[in-house]
């Protein structure tokens, strides 16, 4: 058994980083906050903290189709232990399948939105909503600003 692994972390909210860390389960557990459970595939294991989704933990990222709360850990497997995580794996943003907005920086993995500025550029669903509030306080203001106008009009010719 290695002493020491090669694991890729990710916490909710933040890109993925490469880090080596003591393969111990003490420490595993430390880096889940919790009892970890591990989800294999093929030579990759991601490690979890077994109970995150129950004690509320924030919504961290999607791999191989499961939704994962609280930080994961990806390694390798060799045999029944923990083993470097392999060289070969697709782009963490692949893996993830998460997507960093341009707007506002943070790490998701819903479906984007699309942007109203230019209807092409891919944004988090916060900022999605965020911009479509603001287009219709925009609107409502508008409006409001054509109402006043008019009674002005229809007060003038009375
Ligand atoms: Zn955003």
């Amino acid at each position: 058994m290695q002493s020491h692994i090669k694991v890729i972390i990710k916490e909710p909210g933040k890109s993925p980083y490469y880090d080596t860390i003591p393969n111990e389960l003490r420490i595993l557990q430390q880096y889940v906050d919790g009892n970890i459970e591990t989800v294999t595939r093929g030579d990759t294991v991601i490690i979890c903290d077994d109970a995150g989704r129950l004690k509320g933990k924030p919504m961290n990222c999607s791999i191989a189709g499961i939704a994962f709360c609280g930080t994961v850990i990806i390694a390798g497997v060799d045999g029944d232990d923990f083993a470097d995580a392999p060289d070969t794996l697709p782009s963490l943003d692949e893996l993830f399948q998460v997507r960093a907005c341009p707007r506002c920086n943070a790490w998701y993995d819903a479906e984007p939105a699309i942007s109203r500025e230019d209807n092409k550029t891919e944004i988090c669903p916060d900022c999605g909503t965020y911009e479509a509030l603001k287009a219709h306080a925009e609107f409502v203001a508008f409006s409001e600003k054509r109402k006043k106008a008019h009674d002005r009009r229809v007060k003038a010719n009375d």
